[in-house]
This record gives C-alpha cells, sequence and structure tokens, in this order.
C-alpha cells in the first residue's frame, strides 16, 4: 500500500512513497502530508475472526491490511512496548459508566496519557529503521503537556535518534513538567521558554527555518523528523483501539457484531478521531464520530457550518490544555479523502491566507453524515467530572468534554463508547476543584485530595516524581532556543 500527498504533488517529490517513506518525512508538496492512496477494507470476517484475538494480535493483523513495509521482527519489538502498560493482555479497559455508555481508557501507558498508544510503538520502529539505513535524526517537539513526556519517554537511549522537546514553563501541570525534566538520557533535551504553547511552537517554525540550524544538522548528518500526528506512523497506531474497543462491546455481550455505535473522541489535532474514521472506512460499524472539543471551538463550527473560520479567534487557555487548538491537523486528511487533493490544497491555501474556509453545501453535508460535533465550557466540563465522580468514576477534564456532545449527539438507542485520553493524576489540579470547589497551591495537594476522596491512593510511580533528581535544567527565553539546540546537537 503507498500513500500519497494531501495537497497533490509538486513534481519535486516521488508521487507516493511507502509507509516507511511516509514515517521517515512526513512532510509532503505544497505543505501537505501523506495519507493512504485508498483506505484498505477488512475483509468479510475479519471482525468475527478478530473476537478471540489479543490487542497485539489486532495490531498485527491491522498493519499487515496496511501491508506496511517493516521487517517481522521490528513489528514484533514495536508491539512489544505494550507490555509496558498496566495489563500487557489488555492494554486498553473499556468500562461501562451508564446505559449504553462506555469509556475506552487509553492512558494505561508509561505516562498517563494517550499519546502513549501510537508514541511507544511509534519510537521503536522510527529507531529501527534509522539505525537499518544508517541515519541519524532529530525530533524537534513543542508540547503543552502530553506529547513532550511520551515522546521522551518512547526516545529514551534510542539509538539513533535525537530529542529537543520545548515546553512552556508554567503552562504545564506539575506531573507533565516533572515527567520531562526528570528525563536523564543523553539523546534527550528538555527546554522550558518563558511564554506559552503558542511562543513554545511559533519558535520552534523559526528554528526549523533558520539557515544556521539547518546548516548544522546537515554538518552532523543528522536529518529531521517530525513525531506529531501528522506522522502517519502514528495515526496507524491510533486506529487499532478503535477497532478493538468495538470488539470489547461485543465480548462483553453489549452489542452484536455488526450493531452500530457511537465514537465519541475529545479532539485537538484530530489524530484520535481520524484513527476512528479510518477503523470506520476499513469496516467497522459505526454511526457517527461525535467530535468533542473545549471552548476553542473551531470544530464545532466546522462540522455545524461548513466554515472554518480563525479570523476573530483567539487561543483561550482551557482545564483541557491538550485540546488548546486552533489549526486541527488531521481534517487535512478527511478533506482529502471526501475532496480530493486539488480541493485540499485550495481549501488549505485560503486557510494559510485568508484564516478562513468554507465548505459548499454538498461537502458540508459529507462531513455531517461523519460527524457531529459539539463543545463544552470549563465550567461544564466541572460538573460533569463532579457528577460522574457521585457515581464512581474518575474522569480528567478532556474526557469530560465528551459528556455535553454525548448528550446533545447520540439521539439513537446506540452504544456509545467515550475516548478517554488521560489518567487523573495528569490534571489533578482541575479535577480536585471540580471535585471540593477549592483550589490547591501545589499538584501534589491536588493528588493527594482526590486520592483521599476516591479512597485511593496516589500511584507510586506519579509520587517518586516529586523526588526524582531534575535532569533537565535549562529554561530560557525565546530568542536563546536556537543556541541550546545547537549546543545539544
Ligand atoms: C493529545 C490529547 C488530546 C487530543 O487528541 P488529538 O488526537 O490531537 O485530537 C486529547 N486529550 C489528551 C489528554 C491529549 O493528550
Amino acid at each position: 500500500m503507498n500513500f500519497i500527498e494531501t495537497r497533490g504533488n509538486d513534481g519535486s517529490r516521488p508521487v507516493s512513497v511507502s509507509f516507511s517513506q511516509a514515517i521517515l518525512n512526513p512532510m509532503s508538496s505544497f505543505g501537505g502530508i501523506y495519507a493512504p492512496e485508498v483506505i484498505p477494507r477488512f475483509g468479510e470476517t475479519f471482525l468475527k475472526e478478530s473476537l478471540d484475538k489479543d490487542y497485539k494480535a489486532l495490531a498485527r493483523d491491522i498493519l499487515d491490511i496496511f501491508q506496511v513495509d517493516i521487517p517481522g521482527e521490528l513489528v514484533e519489538a514495536a508491539l512489544a512496548t505494550y507490555d509496558r502498560f498496566d495489563d500487557p493482555a489488555n492494554p486498553v479497559p473499556v468500562v461501562k459508566i451508564g446505559d449504553r455508555l462506555h469509556v475506552s481508557e487509553l492512558y494505561h501507558g508509561p505516562t498517563r496519557a494517550f499519546k502513549d498508544m501510537a508514541l511507544q510503538p511509534f519510537g521503536v520502529i522510527l529507531s529501527g529503521l534509522a539505525q537499518a539505513r544508517d541515519e541519524h535524526y532529530l525530533i524537534m517537539a513543542a508540547t503543552s503537556g502530553d506529547t513532550g513526556p511520551a515522546a521522551l519517554d518512547t526516545f529514551r537511549n534510542k539509538p539513533n535518534i535525537k530529542v529537543a522537546c520545548l515546553y512552556p514553563d508554567g503552562g504545564t501541570s506539575d506531573v507533565q513538567r516533572l515527567q520531562m525534566v526528570t528525563e536523564d538520557a543523553d539523546n534527550l533535551k528538555v527546554i522550558g521558554i518563558h511564554g506559552n504553547f503558542d511562543d513554545a511552537q511559533a519558535a520552534l517554525k523559526r528554528l526549523l527555518g533558520s539557515d544556521l540550524f539547518r546548516a548544522t544538522l546537515v554538518e552532523k548528518h543528522t536529518q529531521l523528523s517530525a513525531a506529531n500526528s501528522v506522522n502517519f506512523g502514528r495515526i496507524i497506531f491510533q486506529l487499532i483501539y478503535h477497532v478493538h474497543s468495538y470488539l470489547e462491546l461485543v465480548r462483553q455481550g453489549h452489542i452484536q457484531l455488526g450493531d452500530k455505535v457511537y465514537m465519541v473522541v475529545p479532539s485537538g489535532n484530530f489524530g484520535n478521531a481520524l484513527g476512528g474514521y479510518y477503523a470506520w472506512q476499513m469496516g467497522l460499524p459505526v454511526e457517527k464520530i461525535v467530535i468533542a472539543s473545549n471552548a476553542n471551538n473551531v470544530l464545532t463550527d466546522l462540522i455545524n457550518t461548513g466554515a472554518y473560520d480563525l479570523r476573530d479567534r483567539q487561543l483561550i487557555g482551557t482545564s483541557s490544555p491538550a485540546m488548546d487548538i486552533l489549526k486541527s491537523s488531521n481534517v487535512e486528511r478527511v478533506l482529502f479523502h471526501l475532496f480530493g487533493a486539488a480541493r485540499t490544497r485550495e481549501l488549505m491555501r485560503q486557510l494559510d491566507e485568508e484564516k478562513y474556509y468554507q465548505l459548499n453545501e454538498e461537502e458540508r453535508q459529507a462531513m455531517q453524515a461523519l460527524f457531529c460535533a459539539d463543545f463544552c465550557t470549563d465550567e461544564e466540563g466541572k460538573a460533569y467530572i463532579k457528577e460522574y465522580f457521585e457515581q464512581g468514576y474518575l474522569m480528567d477534564p478532556h474526557t469530560a468534554t465528551c459528556m455535553k456532545a454525548h448528550a446533545s449527539c447520540c439521539d439513537q438507542p446506540l452504544h456509545a463508547i467515550v475516548y478517554s485520553t488521560a489518567e487523573w493524576t495528569k490534571f489533578s489540579p482541575s479535577i480536585a476543584n471540580a471535585l471540593t470547589g477549592e483550589v490547591d497551591a501545589h499538584d501534589l495537594d491536588a493528588l493527594k485530595t482526590i486520592a483521599r476522596l476516591a479512597g485511593t491512593e496516589v500511584p507510586e510511580r506519579i509520587k517518586q516524581l516529586f523526588s526524582k533528581p531534575i535532569a533537565q535544567k535549562t529554561l530560557v527565553n525565546k530568542e536563546d532556543i536556537e543556541k541550546e539546540v545547537l549546543a545539544f546537537l
């Protein structure tokens, strides 16, 4: 199976590339990204036969359907990373929390957020490919708090890979920051910057455009790659758990094979939702994908009105910061599959130049046939956290955004799967505040508050973070990032 470019081909690159090429060099012509040439279909009996397979076997089968050009041993090594999850036999528990309402918990990996689902295996594959080709890669990441820890964890001491990770100092939770700054491997560099996430991202962009930076990379025989969700190497691992979650509902006796479900996805860059879209197009029975947003509700507007409009929008800081995103990169892949490369290029050019595009009526209907959307304010989210906690289920603020979208979109009597993207330990200050109305001064206090209310303990791996030595002490102004990264290289 080959991958082609979402904005068409500019003549300077191959017209189509293999899976491994799309992973190693994820950017394509006209600023586009790679998407599968055609979306493959499950065979007639695939879902039935998968019922008695475990997560890894399902993953292996799906990678086979995409005919990925990755050696078998490397695939096995990648899938072995799921052994680091709480339950290696079932890395993604699916639990019932209400009438026809289920939560697929995607946060049982090493860094306690759903980024591990894809980044754990992806890290093994990227490093394996780099070693086989005797190439060296630098991964640059700007993080609002979850991608950073997950990328650092997966690439720790991995041959042929270096990671430089920028985070906004003060813009993450204590737990997220500690997960990053206690990483002491030689191939990892963590840089705190004075500023917010937008500043970190803008600084990253500037650096990528710098001549001195590029010359240094050439001199060090190092290439740039990306570990964000524009990389299809991440998306493929985000499709597996959607299929798994559906099969779990069948195994648990809640639905029959063939019954349709709603998938309710807390969305930012749309990688998680895109995985659901691919699973559906491959043959998973889905009624709608429900896109949940926070107050940064561009996706809600896109799906309800057909307009992607950034003209009068400022990024709003919310208690679900991993969804504080205005330019949602993976929507582009859906546009491409629905409307083709020429139209996608036109829409994305408009968005870049005019900060706005409007789908026509037919296109809007095509989107609404797949997606329904709603957004949730922090206040509404807090109320959901409290309500579900009182019924015995503890959820984080990202997951909580789903409950409103679930209420407004799931109007058929079908089962719904809500995707839970973070453990409570990562966003304890907002959760404690939702539960008590009080503001704890530190994460550790908030963690203890929640643990006490829930009758549980603060997990050891989280408690340990607070006494680990700080290995990454770099904290700089935006202007000095280039110097720091060059020194690291
Ligand atoms: C990354 C992230 C999201 C958003 O996922 P996308 O794939 O970017 O839409 C939601 N919640 C949490 C906790 C995350 O870390």
